[in-house]
């Protein structure tokens, strides 16, 4: 079964609502990276919450994330789109740390504080925004949480988990984002902050076998949202020859003849993939042409 974002509008519209079941998503990820258990913790949480970000994008709009702390993990790099498509990539992906003192992943530790998020729109026919907090927690949920409410002035509420097998398969992945809405009662706020507080194990929830409305159900109560929307969401990286050429034509034009000379060629490789493009001596000197022009 594939991955699904559900979005809603909870409480007589007050509260919006998107909930997602990520675990194919976060499963391709890690096999792309051979990530270890913590940061494959880390990556997957950058993941859930760059795809509950890019929900409220239209069109050809898009976004990414960077996360960059102190901890071993070096930079989290997300990115994704408002067709449910994200990629990511960690910088240091075999990081696979003790679990802390509750038991759990110590992804604050393999992120490290301090740090800064940044999260960078870029919407069609406007100029991009990027926004930046500090860390506050390496925990990442309550790091995209404070983002919100600092940088975008929208009072959110992030649960973002992934849960991994001994043998470092995902189990399952996923979360939720909540926002709410201007002229939300007080009443609609508190009820909303004790549900989410009583919530137990977030992992408990995104189980595949109950469906994805089930968190839904849990985070507002049974017959109190309506969907709006349900969207497949899944990994995917849209490199291909033609994106690499464009970028590599910042490279120096010495480098380039270096490349020609002593290697007859260059070969790249995508970060967020891992898809590898072979550029011969004549690939190499179109570029050149292309700088002279
Ligand atoms: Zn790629």
């Amino acid at each position: 079964m594939s991955d699904q974002l559900i979005k809603a509008l909870a409480y007589d519209d007050q509260i919006r609502i998107f909930v997602v079941d990520a675990t194919q998503t976060v499963s391709q990820a890690q096999i792309y990276h051979d990530t270890w258990h913590t940061a494959t913790a880390a990556l997957g949480r950058s993941l859930v919450a760059t795809l509950l970000l890019a929900a409220n994008l239209k069109g050809e709009d898009k976004l990414g994330v960077q996360i960059k702390g102190s901890g071993p993990l070096g930079m989290l790099v997300t990115d994704g789109n408002s067709q449910g498509e994200v990629r990511g990539y960690v910088n240091n992906p075999h990081v696979a740390l003790e679990l802390n003192s509750e038991g759990k992943l110590d992804v604050a530790a393999a992120v490290g504080l301090p740090g800064l998020l940044q999260v960078r729109r870029n919407i069609a026919g406007g100029d991009p925004f990027t926004g930046q907090v500090s860390l506050i927690s390496g925990e990442l949920g309550e790091d995209f949480t404070y983002y919100m409410a600092v940088s975008e002035q929208t009072p959110s509420a992030f649960g973002l988990s992934v849960l991994i097998n001994p043998d470092e398969k995902v189990l399952s992945a996923g979360g939720f984002m909540i926002q709410v809405l201007p002229g939300a009662s007080e009443e609609t706020v508190d009820e909303l902050e004790k549900r989410i507080a009583s919530l137990g194990k977030l992992s408990d929830l995104i189980d595949q076998s109950q469906g994805l409305s089930y968190l839904l159900e849990k985070l507002v109560g049974e017959g109190n949202y309506r969907v709006i929307a349900t969207q497949q969401v899944a990994y995917s990286c849209p490199c291909s020859k033609d994106s690499f050429t464009e970028s590599m034509t910042v490279i120096s034009p010495s480098e380039i003849m270096e490349m020609i000379k002593e290697d007859h060629g260059a070969e790249v490789c995508c970060h967020f993939c891992n898809k590898k493009y072979f550029f011969n001596e004549e690939d190499l000197k179109q570029i050149l042409e292309r700088q002279a022009e």
